[in-house]
């Protein structure tokens, strides 16, 4: 097999503040592959629904507004900002009423066969490191490489409020954890694509290693799948 010509698919699932994002996008930096996050579809279609005034409940408008929805990522001054509909949502989409709403709309199976398409399509096209919730399982059901990241909701807690206060936004720890654990009893009990690790993940706790430590045991896990793949 000539590795030129594979797409590489990397699933990296996980819940909520365990730090997929910022391993996804480092690894696949190191990589010279795509980064792409799911979750920030989730939010921006969760924005517009906010802002558009539709009910929660009313699922057929919600399908209607996501299928016409035009979601980008863009990188300006090395910062990575999403629009909707051409609106700047990068900050808007970390903050409330979006991050308690986020899981309601993401439980929705019309909102996500929307997007799950546009995620495979662009997983079909060139080498990804995509993160969410079910990326293994669902979205990238052949990745070579599918990765559980797992920690306690306290370090979790700890790790979304060092990323917030980081970024200049207000925090607090105990608010925090609690919506960390509301979402992910949501995002686990919900019928459509639940969150769970693939029955093939590697699972990684990550509660005693370093960001460093977790990109090196992912890019162990990559290496091991190429020396199969290639030989
Ligand atoms: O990853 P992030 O925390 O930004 O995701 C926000 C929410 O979007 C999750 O809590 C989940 O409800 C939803 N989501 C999802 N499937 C994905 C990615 C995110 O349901 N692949």
């Amino acid at each position: 097999m000539n590795k030129d010509n594979i797409i590489w698919q990397i699933a990296i699932d996980g819940p909520a503040g365990v730090g997929k994002s910022t391993v996804a996008k480092l690894v696949a930096q190191k990589l010279g592959f795509k980064y792409i996050d799911t979750g920030a579809m989730y939010r921006a279609i969760t924005y517009l629904v906010v802002h558009e005034n539709i009910p929660m409940s009313d699922s057929a408008a919600i399908y209607a507004l996501a299928q016409k929805a035009n979601i980008e990522f863009k990188i300006e001054n090395d910062k990575e900002l999403v629009f909707i509909n051409k609106i700047n949502v990068t900050d808007a989409i970390r903050q409330d009423p979006v991050n308690t709403m986020v899981s309601t709309l993401s439980a929705q199976s019309l909102v996500r066969k929307v997007l799950v398409a546009i995620q495979q399509q662009l997983a079909n096209s060139f080498s990804t490191v995509m993160d969410g919730r079910d990326i293994g399982t669902v979205v990238m059901p052949n990745a070579q490489l599918k990765i559980y990241l797992e920690a306690s909701s306290a370090v979790r807690a700890q790790r979304r409020y060092m990323q917030l206060t980081d970024k200049g936004y207000k925090a607090d720890l105990q608010e925090i954890e609690l919506m960390i654990n509301q979402r992910d009893e949501q995002d686990k009990a919900r019928l459509a694509s639940p969150l769970k690790p693939a029955p093939n993940a590697v699972i990684i706790d990550t509660d005693n290693l370093t960001m460093t430590e977790v990109i090196e045991a992912i890019i162990n896990e990559l290496n091991k799948v190429k020396s199969l793949t290639l030989h």
